[in-house]
């Protein structure tokens, strides 16, 4: 996102990849307003938190009409720059790193895989959803300086000391799939997406907290 943006809060700015991608599937459809409701109910987020997102970038719903469709589209294009396709790379091609490599990132939003790194000479020099698995002992030679986000799926215990060669070669985002808490400087965001975890928290609050 562009640092002109950055008044946008954080939990907002979470939410901007959702509501893009429902405007992209509305906007095909060929509709060309949208309510608040109509959009709460689609990607769920309560219709007053939606009103109090959109009214950061201006987009201000008339009551009767609600929000035109284009308008919102080109304006979270801009916003997440999803003009330009924003190059990634992997590190460890697993279980899960390989499924990563299988998934078109660019269906739904303009990021691409570019490049993997793996230990495992089985896999060095392989190709997987046509990208190369390179070797991470050759990472500081190989990574390229216009990569700044990597996705992190490597064993836990070796999390931090690859995060620490990422963060000395420049990399300035990493979505860490790992169950590890990584340490890196203030200037680096580390998203963390722990599987296991959020899968436990949905089977606990299903038991819990139950809908009906
Ligand atoms: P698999 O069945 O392929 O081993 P997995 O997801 O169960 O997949 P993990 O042990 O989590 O396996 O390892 C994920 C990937 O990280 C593997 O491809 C492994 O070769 C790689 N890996 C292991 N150690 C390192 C390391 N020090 N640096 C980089 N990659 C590593």
């Amino acid at each position: 996102m562009k640092s002109d943006q950055m008044k946008i809060p954080q939990a907002t700015a979470k939410r901007l990849p959702l509501y893009y991608r429902f405007l992209e599937n509305l906007h095909a459809s060929g509709k060309q307003r949208v309510s608040s409701t109509e959009l709460s109910e689609a990607v769920k987020v309560d219709s007053a938190t939606i009103r109090r997102d959109f009214s950061y970038f201006g987009a201000l719903g008339k009551k009767g009409y609600g929000y035109n469709v284009s308008y919102l589209l080109s304006f979270f294009r801009k916003t997440l720059d999803q003009d330009e396709v924003t190059k990634v790379m992997l590190v460890g091609v697993g279980n899960l790193g390989t499924a990563f490599l299988h998934y078109n990132f660019l269906k739904n939003n303009n990021t691409q895989i570019e490049m993997a790194f793996d230990v495992d000479k089985n896999k060095i020099g392989t190709d997987i959803g046509g990208v190369k698995i390179y070797d991470l002992n050759r990472f500081e030679e190989i990574q390229s300086d216009d990569i700044k986000v990597a996705i992190l799926t490597v064993p836990a215990q070796v999390a931090q000391k690859i995060a620490d060669r990422l963060v000395d070669a420049g990399i300035k985002g990493i979505l860490n799939f790992t169950p590890a808490r990584l340490t890196v400087p203030d200037y680096v965001r580390v998203h963390h997406i722990d599987l296991a975890v959020e899968l436990q928290a949905l089977v606990y609050f299903l038991k819990h907290y139950p809908l009906d």
